[in-house]
C-alpha cells in the first residue's frame, strides 16, 4: 500500500490535470474560437477589399515573360517581336482586376 499511494497520487494528479486541461480548452473554445474566427474573417474581408480597391485603381501589372517590355528579342537582343504571352502591350491584367470585370459583365 505504501508502494501504490504515491502511483495512485500520481494517477489522481494527471486525471485531474486532463480533466483541467480538457475544461481550459472547452473554455477556451466556446470562447474564443468564434472571436478568432470573427476576427480572421474581418481581417480577410479587409484585406480583399483593399486588395479589389488596389486591383481597381492599378488593373495591370508587368507581364510575367517580357518583365513588362513587351518584347521577345532574338539572342543579340537586337531583333525582338511582340511578346506572345501580353502581345506586345507589356502587361498582364491582375487577378483581381478579372474578378472586378468578370463581375461587371454579368
Ligand atoms: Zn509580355
Amino acid at each position: 500500500m505504501i508502494v501504490t499511494d504515491p502511483v495512485h497520487a500520481v494517477l489522481l494528479a494527471s486525471s485531474g490535470l486532463m480533466l483541467a486541461a480538457t475544461t481550459a480548452a472547452d473554455a477556451t473554445e466556446a470562447l474564443s474560437r468564434p472571436e478568432q474566427v470573427a476576427v480572421l474573417a474581418v481581417a480577410a474581408l479587409i484585406v480583399g477589399g483593399l486588395y479589389l480597391l488596389a486591383c481597381a485603381v492599378w488593373p495591370y501589372a508587368n507581364c510575367g515573360r517580357c518583365d513588362g517590355a513587351g518584347k521577345s528579342r532574338s539572342p543579340s537582343g537586337k531583333k525582338f517581336r511582340n511578346c506572345p504571352r501580353c502581345k506586345g502591350t507589356g502587361r498582364r491584367k491582375r487577378i483581381g482586376r478579372r474578378l472586378l470585370d468578370h463581375r461587371d459583365n454579368h
